[in-house]
């Protein structure tokens, strides 16, 4: 299950990653509240469940609360790739110096976890990969040792982060092994991690993919279910313990594992 970039923040915010200030708001005039009680600049951020927010217009700074009522009216209804914007998350602007690059995921080809950080931040992490690639730290994790502060300053290091940004990168990064672990996310992305111009170390995105094999032990999780995305058949069907899946016109299988869905299917 992928979170929305607001869920990825607040499962972050509690576990020591700094995040920045925010809310989100579903109307312009909720926006407006948000904007009132922050204060000064903010950035209104379209929550769509898709990368490349930014370069399609859904992210966008405001300096007060009327700013922010036109910008929020802007974004919301907007179509990204295909998601249209139901809500957006209103933060306090960050000042930033410099843009970089974590994440942690589960790195199925070699059966282990990978850590990958980047100087370059900001930009698609697939572009950075293809065109130099020698910009991307990759660091293999033992699972039964984790992320610990040296490990993560190996990182950081790796990454070849400025001087002014691996203490608090460090901290970080060992926090957000944390978010990862203790949530059973597969993947935990921060693009981008910053260096505000006052030297603190920032996550001003998030990403984050949950194991839904996990779930049982997550009853906390429950609440991050973007119910509207899902099939109404197929949620009855959860909620009844049965696994079923929905198929076009009036057919779906109910079936106890991939495979027997699969022959039937066939
Ligand atoms: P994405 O395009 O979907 O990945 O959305 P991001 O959250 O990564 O935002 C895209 C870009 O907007 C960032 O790389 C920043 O350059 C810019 N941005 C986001 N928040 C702020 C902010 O608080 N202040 C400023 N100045 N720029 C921001
Ligand atoms: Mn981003």
């Amino acid at each position: 299950m992928d979170l929305f970039e607001y869920q990825a923040k607040k499962l972050f915010a509690d576990h020591g990653v700094p995040v920045p200030t925010g809310k989100v708001a579903t109307t312009p005039d909720e926006a407006r509240a948000i904007a009132t009680d922050l204060g000064g600049r903010v950035v209104v951020k379209a929550q769509v469940k898709a990368g490349g927010r930014g370069k399609a217009g859904g992210v966008k700074v405001a300096d007060g609360p009327d700013d922010a009522t036109a910008k929020a009216s802007a974004i919301l209804g907007m179509d990204i790739k295909g998601h249209t914007v139901h809500s957006v998350l209103v933060e306090q602007a960050s000042n930033i110096a410099e843009e970089y690059y974590a994440s942690f995921l589960l790195d199925r080809a070699n059966r282990t976890f990978l850590a990958m950080c980047s100087r370059e931040g900001g930009m698609e992490i697939e572009e950075v990969a293809a065109t130099k690639p020698e910009a991307l730290a990759r660091i293999p994790i033992d699972p039964l040792t984790g992320v610990d502060a040296t490990v993560a300053r190996q990182i950081a290091v790796a990454a070849k982060l400025p001087e002014a940004a691996l203490d608090g990168a460090t901290e970080l990064l060992v926090k957000l092994w944390d978010v990862f672990v203790r949530s059973d996310a597969t993947l935990v992305e921060v693009n981008p991690l910053i260096l505000t111009a006052d030297g603190r170390v920032v996550a001003l995105d998030g990403k984050v993919s949950l194991d839904e094999n996990a779930s049982f032990r997550h009853p906390d999780h429950t609440g991050f279910v973007d119910v509207s995305a899902v099939d109404p058949l197929e949620q009855k069907a959860k909620e009844k313990g049965l696994n079923y899946v929905k198929l076009s016109g009036q057919v779906g299988i109910i079936g106890n594992g991939a495979g027997l869905v699969m022959s039937t299917l066939d």
